[in-house]
């Protein structure tokens, strides 16, 4: 981790369950491993996360459209992108610890005895020789299993937009380039899990494909390398803890011709947030062997025909979120006692406005209830009147909120109130009148994480 960042793991998973953004699943039955909860402020965040995608995919662009496609599909679909036979990790079994583990993650794995070792550095490790296991989650249609058949539960989004190519070219009117986008669920049986959600077995990804001539394939790589940069450090990742990383030829994928892998600075180390590859004309040319459909473009005004070849940005929403808290967890001193804050984007804080009266009498309630009502109309509002106002502000930062607007006995004179913002500290008075476009001017201003300094 960077010097002088306060932030580990630890103070991440506890924040987020004392706060309710995210709780390991199955809890009261002890857990079950690398799956997780999203409570309420993890939905909301998630929720924010994926409209900026959305929002950067759709809204600001003409040149992508949306789709939301099955998690099962025919299981043909996985023969022909290569998964049934490739999409396997090499595992070793310890005949000792009785514990299995990925053969590229043994120095990174911890043995099964105590003191725990790395698999293999010990003389009583006994490791098999490695064996090859498929991560796809493996199911039955139908009602019979023997007489069923298997399907599996897609490992990756992205399959399902190579098999609406056809449609997408009939009712779209785009012609290449253009990009088809998706956000949904993805499976993995993954071997080496932990690391919180950076790691999951069920997981939600933000795919695009982007079908280009392929002439301008290269052209276009680069493009989406530098939009999906910017993505990132729009929504406030600092620069510094990004950075872009071509894969050496030995780690690209069966398909791809060139990946980058956006990584992001975790407390883990550097770890990808993002794979960018140009996966060529692989995918179109396979579903077409196996469905035996043409699936290519035909120009009709020169009567040009040709198989695009595919960018393709991978995100996964879960790791954003990761990267988003990590880079926005912070502690400070305010009049000598220790806060945590989420110094969040405003765009993506869960909470935009916290309204708390100072006293639970007075009116203050019944006009802080009124202002709450009306700034919930604009934005991702909250009301709180229980316990100390200094407890409430600290609540609101552990949660990133970027605004509290406090009503007071000035308030109920001059319908003034104070509005204090989490990073500076600053509280200003302001009518009440002014404060929903106050916030919302705030919410489009261009925003920097403290944490880069002056
Ligand atoms: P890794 O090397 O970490 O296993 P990958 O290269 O297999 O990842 P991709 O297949 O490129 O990942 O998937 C695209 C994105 O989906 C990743 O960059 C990551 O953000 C997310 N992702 C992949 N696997 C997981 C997982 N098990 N849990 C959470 N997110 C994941």
């Amino acid at each position: 981790m960077a010097e002088g960042d306060v932030v580990t793991m630890d103070k991440i998973v506890s924040l987020c369950k004392r706060r309710g953004f995210v709780f390991p699943s199955s809890e009261i039955y002890g857990g079950l491993g690398s799956s997780y909860d999203y409570g309420h402020y993890g939905v909301l965040l998630k929720n924010n996360v994926r409209n900026q995608w959305w929002r950067s995919m759709l809204q600001e662009r003409d040149d992508v459209v949306a789709l939301d496609s099955a998690i099962i599909q025919h299981p043909r679909t996985w023969e022909a992108s290569g998964h049934l036979a490739g999409f396997t990790d090499p595992l070793v079994d310890c005949r000792t610890c009785k514990l299995r583990f990925r053969e590229d993650h043994l120095a990174q794995s911890a043995c099964g005895r105590k003191p725990s070792k790395h698999p293999g550095e010990t003389p009583e490790c006994d490791l098999t020789e490695a064996r090859d296991f498929n991560l796809m989650f493996q199911t039955t249609i139908g009602p019979v299993q023997e007489e069923g058949s298997t399907v599996y539960l897609r490992p990756e989004t992205a399959q399902g937009i190579f098999l609406n190519f056809k449609n997408y070219l009939q009712f779209s009117r785009k012609k290449p380039p253009f990009g088809i986008a998706q956000i949904g669920k993805s499976f993995r049986n993954e071997i080496t899990t932990g690391n919180f959600i950076f790691r999951m077995r069920e997981f939600e990804q933000m795919e695009m494909e982007f079908f280009v001539p392929p002439a301008e394939a290269q052209q276009w790589h680069q493009h989406w390398l530098s939009e999906r940069m910017n993505w990132w450090t729009t929504l406030g990742l600092r620069p510094d803890h990004l950075r872009l990383r071509p894969h050496d030829a030995d780690e690209l994928s069966h398909y791809s011709s060139a990946t980058s892998d956006v990584e992001y600075l975790f407390p883990i180390g550097w770890s990808e947030l993002e794979g960018i590859a140009n996966r060529g004309n692989f995918d179109l040319t396979q579903h077409a062997e196996f469905s035996g459909q043409k699936l290519e473009y035909v120009d009709t005004a020169t009567g040009d025909r040709y198989i695009p070849h595919v960018i393709e940005p991978a995100a996964g929403v879960d790791r954003a979120m990761l990267a988003f808290l990590v880079d926005a967890y912070d502690e400070d001193e305010i009049e000598g006692e220790q806060r945590t804050v989420l110094r969040l984007h405003p765009t993506i804080a869960p909470v935009k406005v916290a309204v708390l009266p100072l006293v639970r009498k007075d009116g203050q309630p019944e006009l802080a209830t009124e202002i709450f009502r009306d700034l919930r109309e604009r934005v991702q509002a909250e009301y709180d009147e229980g316990g100390a106002i200094g407890r409430r502000y600290r609540r609101q930062d552990e949660i990133g909120t970027p605004w509290a607007v406090t009503v007071d006995h000035q308030s109920l004179e001059d319908r003034t109130v104070t509005l204090r913002d989490r990073d500076s500290l600053t509280q200003v008075r302001i009518h009440i009148d002014e404060l929903g476009e106050e916030i919302e001017n705030r919410l489009r201003h261009p925003w920097r994480s403290p944490k880069l300094g002056a």
